[in-house]
């Protein structure tokens, strides 16, 4: 199959590559022209585990490409692919549709044979029909098949969640077209991934409300971790107890510095907005989503009371700042709510991230990257583990220091307080 990817970010790029790897000819297509430029010469845009190598030996294998000619790849493939982004609209808690719809005016003006339009990207319910409605403006409907097919793929662990999905979701009521996607997932459904047709608005809606649960219960562990800190509960305890329970299951039961990332934060909103469009209140999602943004509120208070008040000056180092461990991406890290509050408080800010250099915190004068983790924590007063990175997870906090004089704030809780406390760390956790 010919198969065109509009829009190569953390979805579009591992999209392309996968299905290249099962066998297809894929061109991936992005408005960016450097990042283009780069991924021919084999630099990837991402930090993704994996991936590198699949771009490489793909693309020598010439079953995949990337171009910035969007008009020539639509006209020269069967399936279209969009992968474009769909982010909170400025003052609002509705999806900014215009990428979206920027990518589906160029597809209507240059459908030249029976095309399969697929949107991957995570779309309001009822976006599928307006794209349809947009494009049988211009072209007869038998000569194109608008499909959903939302992404469940995880950063950090994305190709493996590509190729070993749960799940593979289908929204298209024409049998012929879902044959056609059923074929080109065969390989995928082979390795036990799931694969459920539903219709097009169900497809639309079941990625919402995936993303919505699971932030749901990220907002409740938390709400729960609070009560905790004030009756001596180990919340870890909680979440143990509770996930045995499989009908509720160990996942995103662990307390936080809450939900971030491009997904969660902006698809909790998006669904609420939609929600609100249809008059249906969704008052659970609207509790967690609040929750979530009060979260950093409670840790800086909590920052205060273990530096005992006096923000000023302290030297606070961040191990980790993206909003999970595997992934450079940035978009809603709790870092980026934390760090410049303590900045405007007068702190002294260092930070290690695997990851590298983050432009979110060019612009503030007292927060510095660090390219080692023993260079952050020189001499600092308080660090926060921020992610969970694998290399963070057996440090020598006292050497990295150089002193005794120290706080830890552990908010992943992989340290085990009895041990900390034991061997004389000033060591707090969630
Ligand atoms: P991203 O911002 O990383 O990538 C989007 C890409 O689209 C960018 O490279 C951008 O330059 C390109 N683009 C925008 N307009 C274009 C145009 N007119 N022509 C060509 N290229 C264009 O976004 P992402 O994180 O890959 O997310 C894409 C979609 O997938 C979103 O709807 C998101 O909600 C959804 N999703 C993301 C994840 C994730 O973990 N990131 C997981 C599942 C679903």
């Amino acid at each position: 199959m010919k198969i065109c990817i509009i829009g190569t970010g953390y979805v579009g790029l591992v999209t392309g590559v996968c299905f290249s790897d099962i066998g297809h000819n894929v061109i991936c297509v992005d408005k960016n022209i450097k990042k283009i430029n780069d991924l021919k010469k084999g630099i990837i845009p991402i930090f993704e585990p994996g991936l590198d190598e699949l771009v490489k030996k793909n693309y020598k294998a010439r079953r995949l490409n990337f171009t910035t000619d969007l008009i020539n790849s639509i006209k020269k493939s069967n399936l279209i692919f969009i992968c474009v982004g769909t982010p909170t609209k400025k003052k609002s808690y509705s999806a900014d549709l215009n990428q979206i719809y920027s990518v589906v005016n160029v597809i209507r003006k240059n459908i030249n044979k029976f095309k399969i339009i697929i949107t991957k990207s995570t779309v309001p319910v009822t976006t599928g029909d307006k794209i349809e409605k947009l494009i049988s403006y211009k072209k007869s409907k038998k000569l194109f098949s608008i499909v959903s097919n939302p992404e469940f793929l995880r950063e950090g662990e994305a190709i493996r969640d590509f190729m070993y999905p749960d799940r593979i979701v289908v929204g298209t009521n024409n049998s012929k077209v879902n044959n056609i996607l059923k074929n080109l997932y065969e390989p995928l459904i082979k390795r036990g991934g799931k694969y459920l047709n539903t219709s097009r608005r169900a497809a639309e809606l079941i990625k919402y409300s995936s993303n919505s649960f699971l932030a749901t219960k990220i907002s409740f562990i938390n709400e729960i971790s609070n009560l905790c800190e004030k009756v001596n509960v180990d919340i870890q305890d909680v979440s143990i107890g509770m996930g045995l329970d499989s009908r509720i299951g160990s996942r995103f039961l662990r307390a936080g510095p809450g939900f971030g990332g491009s997904c969660f934060p902006k698809d909790t909103r998006a669904l609420l907005d939609t929600a609100e469009k249809f008059n249906t209140k969704l008052s659970i999602i609207n509790s967690a989503i609040k929750s979530n943004e009060n979260r950093h509120d409670i840790l800086l208070s909590k920052i205060k009371k273990i530096i005992k008040g006096k923000i000023s000056k302290k030297k606070i180092t961040f191990l980790g700042v993206t909003f999970k461990p595997n992934t450079d991406d940035m978009r809603e890290s709790p870092a980026i709510k934390l760090i410049p509050k303590l900045h405007k408080q007068g702190a002294k800010i260092s930070y290690y991230d695997p990851s590298g250099l983050k432009n979110v915190f060019k612009t503030y004068k007292n927060v510095n990257f660090f390219n080692k983790i023993s260079s952050a924590c020189k001499n600092c007063d308080l660090i926060i583990l921020h992610t969970e990175w694998n290399e963070f997870r057996n440090l020598n906090f006292r050497k990295l220091v150089g002193n005794n004089k120290f706080s830890l704030y552990d908010m992943r809780n992989i340290y085990s307080k009895k041990k900390m406390i034991n061997s004389g760390i000033n060591y707090f956790s969630i």
